[in-house]
């Protein structure tokens, strides 16, 4: 190790779990943090919803259930609450600190209301655009911090100290997903966040690469979500590093963005009472495709009003209607519902389950995992329940078994229609060998040392340890 770099960049956690990856990488005063979510482990989390946050203490409860890293200079020294071994943040001394946040998925952002005011959390326009409506609908992060900068576009960076990040868009299941290259005056780091070219944005993805390769990439630190996942879903299993070829095509079985539409419809043809879909509002575009799907099917979706008003928001897509609960109709009969629900009752025409239930196989209604109960208004006879990536994901989550019972138990048959956020090993592999950087760091993944580099060296990092960025590596 020689002293000439004084770059120096530390894994704190994300390694081998899918999420929470937290990175610094620090020169001289400046320090950036890139990501800052929770790995994503519904099986193991004790956090399940049963289990009630305490306010005053979450940051404290965070780092000692592993959620949240305990990286120094990041807390403010009350919230830790006497916790040891954490350096706690000095508004002189880290001057120079930044959080950037790559995506809006909870496993990148789960922590950042909980970093100090003076520390500015970075985003891209788009993310900032979403996470303001977000957290309108209640679907924010705890915590109390809630001003994010946006990140110019194009190839502007953002300038932390010595350090620059730029923000280059890239194809994932979320508005405002970005990679972020990062300069030091030692060395160039790209690093992926979450991606894939199976969207409806390939070209962001490809854009990125190229843009990488033209602005140099000593260490590429790459997510690794599909090396071996798990199959319980139909999803590849047991890549072998010698079995990984690289390819940019999608492998046979896997399931584009853009064909989710027809995927939904033929599904809801073959149903003669009321389908349900059960998707994310934060997946914006998904609910799109929805509402095309719907229209091919000759049904007209019915949203929950906190997705029709993302819908309202930020995007173009007017052909829905929107559910109203005994809930909703009760706030906005009060005069007590949020500014976000009057707008967007005032914009929509409403169905509540009475309406659905006198012609069920007219509509696709969208029910998320929280409002399961509502299926017991509805006239649910020869309808059909479609999973399209909504929570609880998939059998990894112990609630997946609970809704497939309480499915079965009201007879109603249940179709996964799914289109992954995250590119297929083969697609890594030729991420890895196109940007073909010195050094590759794959983590976010349960099996990072499947992915192999094509002339670099790979690098598993430790917790830890503190690597330097010299000659293109990471000693
Ligand atoms: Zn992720
Ligand atoms: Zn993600």
């Amino acid at each position: 190790m020689s002293a000439s770099s004084k770059t120096s960049v530390r894994f704190w956690s994300g390694l081998r779990t899918i999420g929470g990856t937290v990175v610094t990488v620090q020169y001289e005063d400046a320090k950036i943090v890139f990501d800052f979510g929770a790995a994503y482990n519904p099986a193991a989390n004790v956090l399940d919803g049963q289990v009630r946050l305490r306010q005053g203490a979450l940051l404290h409860d965070y780092i000692r259930l592993g959620t949240l890293p305990g990286v120094d200079g990041l807390y403010e020294a009350e919230q830790l609450r006497g916790l040891s071994g954490i350096r706690p943040f000095d508004r002189e001394r880290d001057a120079r600190t930044a959080v950037f946040i790559s995506h809006l998925h909870y496993d990148h952002m789960l922590g950042i209301g909980l970093i100090p005011e003076h520390i500015p959390v970075y985003m891209s326009r788009m993310s900032r655009r979403l996470y303001r409506r977000l957290h309108k609908i209640g679907e924010g992060v705890a915590g109390s911090r809630h001003r994010f900068q946006a990140m110019p576009g194009g190839l502007q960076p953002v300038r932390i100290g010595a350090i620059e990040v730029t923000a280059l868009p890239v194809d994932h299941d979320i508005l405002g997903a970005c990679a972020f290259h990062i300069r030091t005056p030692d060395g160039t780091i790209l690093y992926t966040g979450d991606l894939r070219f199976h969207g409806n944005h390939p070209e962001w993805t490809e854009a990125m690469m190229a843009k990488a390769k033209e602005l140099g990439a000593d260490i590429l630190i790459i997510e690794g979500t599909m090396l071996n996942l798990p199959n319980d879903d139909g999803l590849p299993v047991d890549v072998k590093p010698a079995d990984l070829a690289p390819s940019r095509e999608l492998p046979e079985g896997w399931t584009r963005e853009p064909d989710m539409p027809g995927l939904v419809a033929n599904r809801l043809l073959a149903a003669n009472g009321l389908a349900l879909v059960n998707t994310a509002p934060r997946n914006v575009e998904r609910l799109v495709s929805m509402a095309e799907a719907a229209r091919q099917a000759g049904r007209m979706a019915v949203f929950e009003p906190e997705s029709a008003y993302l819908l309202h928001t930020m995007t173009a897509c007017r052909d829905f209607l929107v559910y109203e609960s005994d809930t909703t109709s009760r706030l906005l009969a009060a005069g007590k519902a949020p500014g976000w629900l009057r707008k967007t009752a005032i914009r929509s025409v409403l169905i509540n389950a009475a309406g659905v239930n006198r012609s069920p196989s007219r509509y696709l209604l969208q029910n998320t995992y929280g409002n399961l109960l509502e299926l017991l208004d509805l006239d649910t006879s020869g309808g059909i329940y479609v999973h399209s990536d909504g929570v609880p994901l998939g059998s990894f989550d112990p609630t997946y078994g609970k809704l497939l019972a309480f499915l079965e138990s009201l007879g109603l048959p249940f179709a996964a229609v799914r289109c992954s956020g995250h590119a297929p090993a083969e697609n890594l592999k030729y991420i890895a060998d196109m940007i073909d950087p010195p050094t590759l760091v794959p983590l976010h993944s349960f099996h990072p040392e499947l992915l192999l580099p094509k002339s670099g060296v790979q690098l598993l990092p430790e917790y830890g340890r503190t690597y330097r960025l010299e000659g293109g590596r990471l000693l």
